[in-house]
């Protein structure tokens, strides 16, 4: 029988009972601030981990924190069985933001792209569903089905049937499989945890002509790009596209569990009770979303990502060694870099040296700093990667 001082070992404690599906870094996280993180000694962290994509306005934005205790005090469970005015708001807002008619709301991106996919085939009647190579798409059965990567979806074979992938940034095998079997077409605008793949110019486009032209709907997933991350408030308006359903999540509240499925013209009425969630649409949830909004809306904050993922990675390119790196690309502060060697060891020198990172597969280093992030954070985060990185290729000499 194991035993231990729970009231100092809270890392064994949480082992203890964790389900054991996602494996821990050795660090304790206790308290946030902008672009900072703190373990339990104390000790601060420049993060590029962004809450793997959740903390683009950094960790307890100031206008998050308030908007979130002010309506907590006032009303925190609201079903959407009952009108709420935090939310036709929210709803409103997010609405004209993405410049669609409506919006269904549920708590994470996996839900999103359920959601979209069971839209798409109610509005369509077509079973079949064209997802992409490397894309990721959440980890319930049917975004696992759109997901890519043999390892997660092997061990849960049979999935949704009728699910095709196609490679990405490719228009004639897209056009190849596109017959009048399939309901939607699910993609990413830069394939973030498939390694840091942006779409191509043109591609996106090409994408939605044929979709058009054979009666299909669009679906793109910016669960990872959407709320300023590459530079643009959704990254699909930078292509000039018009998606049909709009999968959204984890910047959308600030760090609150929420997601999104905005709703097109092309789409058709959703019968009640053809899909609901409990959680979706809490007041807590969408005053969090307003606030987010807002700041995203009236800062320059989205410019700021663009600008400076921009000098990002033009410094990691002319700096980093070519003996230890492949590739650097993205949008915005959505940024991959591909290491001839595999990116784990990287990653643990890096927290050493109080950077904290993401993976984007076994070789991409990815970062994912809040756009909160000051300069003098940045460029010391950039040069610590650059010394990592070449450290790195000293050592496997
Ligand atoms: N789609 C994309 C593009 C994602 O990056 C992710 C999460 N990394 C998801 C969907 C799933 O989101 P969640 O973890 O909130 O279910």
């Amino acid at each position: 029988m194991l035993t231990l001082d729970v009231s100092t070992d809270f890392n064994a404690l949480e082992d203890l009972h964790s389900s054991g599906v996602t494996l821990k870094r050795d660090l304790q996280i206790v308290r946030g601030e902008g672009a900072y993180l703190y373990d339990a000694a104390g000790r601060r962290y420049i993060d590029c981990v962004g809450g793997q994509g959740a903390a683009n306005l950094g960790h307890c934005h100031p206008a998050v924190v308030a908007a979130v205790r002010a309506q907590a005090e006032q009303l925190i469970s609201c079903p959407e069985l009952f009108h709420n005015p935090v939310r036709a708001r929210y709803q409103a807002a997010l609405c004209t933001a993405a410049n669609m008619s409506r919006v269904f709301l549920c708590n994470s991106g996996a839900e999103a792209v359920e959601a979209a996919l069971k839209f798409a085939r109610l509005s369509t009647g077509r079973p079949g569903i064209i997802s992409t190579m490397r894309g990721f798409h959440g980890r319930t059965f049917g975004a696992l089905s759109a997901t890519w990567e043999k390892a997660y979806r092997e061990p849960f074979q049979p999935l949704l049937p009728g699910v095709t992938h196609v490679p990405y940034n490719n228009l004639e095998r897209l056009a190849a499989a596109l017959d009048e079997t399939i309901g939607a077409v699910l993609v990413e605008v830069v394939q973030g945890e498939g390694g840091v793949h942006p779409a191509q110019d043109g591609y996106l486009q090409g994408v939605q002509a044929l979709c058009r032209e054979r009666g299909a709907l669009l679906i793109v997933d910016e669960v990872q790009t959407g709320f300023g991350r590459t530079g643009w408030l959704f990254a699909h308006q930078q292509d000039g596209i018009q998606p049909d359903l709009l999968c959204v999540a984890k910047s959308i509240a600030g760090g609150l569990p929420m997601g999104a499925v905005l709703i097109g013209e092309r789409v058709g009425a959703l019968p009640p009770a053809s899909h609901g969630s409990t959680f979706g649409g809490n007041p807590l949830a969408c005053a969090a979303g307003l606030a987010v909004l807002e700041v995203l809306q009236t800062t320059d904050l989205i410019l700021r990502a663009r600008e400076r993922g921009q000098a990002l990675r033009d410094y990691l390119q002319t700096h980093l060694p070519e003996r230890a790196v492949r590739d650097v690309r993205g949008r915005g502060l959505l940024i991959g870099i591909e290491l001839r060697g595999k990116v784990a060891p990287a990653l643990k020198a890096l927290q050493t040296h109080g950077v904290l990172a993401l993976p984007a597969g076994a070789t991409v280093l990815r970062l994912l700093p809040p756009l909160v992030i000051q300069d003098d954070d940045l460029w010391c985060a950039a040069e610590i990667i650059v010394d990592v990185l070449s450290a790195e290729t000293r050592n496997a000499d």
